[in-house]
């Protein structure tokens, strides 16, 4: 796959633009992978990716592949349209697997309440937006796709 760049036609959809910290996990997402980062010197995960540990500072941080499955911790259904996005839009914090949070859409769900129960079980999957792969997540029990 290519790297993600900017410039040429704007798209509608808003498609992040990768940096020197996030390039991996950009990357993998284009192959298929969520990879998130972890301390190895306190043995922590955290993401968003950053050169060093939110949790002690160290700088000695590696990357790793996530399983992709999480749970929803919280969400907003977001009725304003946004170029690209359907009305409405779940926009959540899931709580992945290997306990770092990070924001994201809930797709292939009915954007109500009792679709979003918390702590609904959750896969990853991506999201191709332009030249860049988007990871979303999707309920595992329930999604009809
Ligand atoms: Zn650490």
């Amino acid at each position: 796959m290519t790297s993600p760049q900017s410039g040429g036609s704007a798209p509608d959809k808003f498609v992040p633009k990768a940096t020197p910290e996030t390039q991996p996990y950009w990357d993998a997402a284009a192959a298929g992978r969520l990879d998130i980062q972890r301390c190895t010197a306190c043995e922590r995960p955290f993401f968003y990716p950053r050169t060093s540990c939110p949790h002690c500072g160290s700088e000695k941080v590696a990357w790793f592949t996530a399983s992709g499955r999480a749970t929803l911790y919280s969400y907003v259904i977001s009725e304003r349209p946004a170029p690209g996005f359907p009305t409405p839009t779940v926009i959540a914090t899931v709580e992945l697997e290997e306990g770092p949070r990070m924001m994201t859409n809930i797709v292939d769900v009915d954007p109500t309440p009792e679709a979003l129960p918390l702590d609904l079980p959750l896969q990853v999957r991506f999201e191709q937006r332009g030249e860049v792969a988007v990871p979303v997540f999707a309920p595992i029990d329930g999604g009809d796709r």
